[in-house]
């Protein structure tokens, strides 16, 4: 059973706001009954421990989810878009959901956003299978692209919690608007996100703009640029 109160609530809020608390908990419950599991370690120190028996691997997890009808974007999407890369990612990216391609493949960031996307990996040392994993808000696809209605996001954020505590990255990058508010539980503006390094569950959160903005609107490019060059250094010699 899952109390509240007293010493524990101390605890729980070492990781997170009571917001997101709150709202973990009660998400966490409706996935997983009383246990609950908690985060102990983001250092990579207790990779796949004290993990709910049954989802031990994200493969064991996406088995379990990837037929989800939990919302109503699963009467319209083609595909299940689970994410993917490298389950042992120190580098973790959170895009707000698939697009028409990803719907038709199954697979995150596969148009033109994407390879965007690859090309700015590439420029800061990584690529999507090594050390990167890319997921999404919400796993199926909005009709006409549209931005995922916060009951489809609350339907949705467990799995999302879960694929974080399996993954254990040392960095995240919300990439726009919709990833930006739902991580940080706070309705802001991208450029109010920007250029500050957040936490998530005590885990470094960057914003930046989604590779989509960047095919609509070249100039953001540089400030993007500027992000990802300061996800490099967070990750590479000068340290998280
Ligand atoms: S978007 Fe998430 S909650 Fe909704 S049906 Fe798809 S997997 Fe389930």
């Amino acid at each position: 059973m899952v109390m509240l109160n007293g010493g524990k609530k101390k605890i729980f809020n070492k990781y997170m706001d009571e917001i997101t608390l709150k709202r973990y908990i009660s998400q966490h419950i409706e996935l997983f009954g009383n246990e609950l599991y908690m985060p102990t370690d983001y250092n990579g120190e207790t990779k796949n421990n004290n993990l709910p028996h049954k989802y031990k691997t994200l493969d064991s997890f996406r088995a379990a989810i990837e037929k989800c009808e939990k919302c109503n974007l699963s009467n319209t999407r083609n595909k299940f878009v689970f994410g993917s890369g490298d389950p042992n990612a120190d580098l973790l990216l959170i895009g707000e959901g698939p697009g028409e391609e990803e719907d038709a493949q199954g697979q995150p960031f596969v148009g033109k956003a994407g390879k965007l996307l690859d090309k700015i990996l590439a420029a800061i040392g990584f690529s999507r299978d090594n050390k990167v994993f890319i997921i999404n808000i919400v796993k199926c696809r909005p009709p006409e692209n549209r931005n995922p209605l916060l009951s489809e996001i609350e339907q949705c954020f467990p799995y999302l919690i879960q694929q974080i505590s399996l993954i254990k990255p040392k960095l995240i990058v919300a990439l726009g608007k919709v990833a930006g508010q739902t991580l940080l539980s706070q309705n802001m503006m991208i450029k109010e996100m920007r250029n500050k390094k957040h936490y998530f569950n005590s885990i470094p959160l960057i914003v930046t703009y989604h590779p989509a903005a960047l095919l609509r609107n070249q100039s953001l490019k540089l400030d993007a640029w500027e992000d990802f060059k300061h996800v490099r250094d967070l990750l590479g010699s000068k340290g998280i």
